[in-house]
């Protein structure tokens, strides 16, 4: 990511939401921006996928894609063969169900119905939710939709999955559970896990944490041992709770 900016004119109003980044991300790493509200975390997350323009700057994917560069098509194309996303609002389409909602992504791999329907459903047990396949988002909590969000953005096995706030609706056992999760999905398939949140106890699943502040990038640093220990004896206890 190299100079990147983004600048939203509102009539005679210009609102800087990035200033101008510079950031190298690993192949596998997991990585978390973490910012308070309006920070500019889901305008970062958005230009990285591809789903908006930057003003300025590039983007450059595997050594190869200028995704900046990319016409309409072809970045269509290489989001749904390599990406996957957690939307902050979700982005559920609301006339199907949970599970086809699911299975959205294997289409566009071409996967037949039947193994669609069976890695779809795998997903929603791992997310807890396999006894609401067939409901329609509006049939279903903020939380519960939130999580048919995450199973939507890893059933493929993208190389990339993006997830902005996903656990902002969700109980603390829940998000730890989801949290958990998440990150065992993107070590098992060694994917690039890039999650935005503006809670510092979840950015601790992460390998490193970038905070940012007004658009800019105010430090880059890696998760200490330390810190990891204090992550595990809060899981610990909710465990405990649990029982
Ligand atoms: P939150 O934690 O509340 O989701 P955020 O860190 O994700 O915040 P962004 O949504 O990236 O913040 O917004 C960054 C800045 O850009 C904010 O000042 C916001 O008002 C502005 N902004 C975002 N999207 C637009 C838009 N489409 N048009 C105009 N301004 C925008
Ligand atoms: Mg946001």
């Amino acid at each position: 990511i190299r100079n990147l900016r983004k600048v939203y004119r509102i009539g005679s109003e210009k609102v800087v939401a990035l200033n101008n980044i510079n950031l190298d991300i690993e192949r596998g790493e997991i990585l978390c921006i973490l910012g308070t509200s309006g920070s500019g975390k889901s305008t970062l997350l958005n230009m990285l996928a591809g789903l908006e323009k930057p003003s300025r700057g590039t983007v450059t994917i595997g050594g190869k894609y200028d995704i900046t560069k990319l016409s309409e098509n072809r970045l269509t194309r290489f989001r749904q063969k390599n990406v996957g996303f957690v939307f902050q609002s979700y982005n559920l389409l609301p006339a199907l169900t949970a599970i086809e909602n699911v299975a959205m992504p294997l289409l566009f791999q071409g996967v037949g119905k039947s193994k669609r329907n069976k890695l779809a459903l795998q997903m929603l047990n791992e997310v807890g939710l396999k006894s609401r396949a067939r409901h329609k988002p509006t049939q279903m909590s903020g939380g519960q939709q939130q999580r048919v969000g995450i199973a939507r953005a890893f059933v493929a096995k993208p190389k990339i999955v993006f997830a902005d706030e996903p656990t902002g609706n969700l109980d603390t056992k829940t998000t730890y559970e989801v949290m958990n999760l998440m990150v065992k999905m993107s070590r098992e398939n060694s994917q690039t896990f890039i999650l935005v949140t503006h809670d510092s106890e979840i950015s601790l699943f992460a390998d490193r944490v970038i905070r940012i502040i007004d658009g800019n990038i105010e430090s880059d640093e890696r998760v200490t041992e330390e810190q990891r220990a204090v992550l595990k004896e809060e899981l610990e206890k909710i465990r405990l709770e649990k029982e």
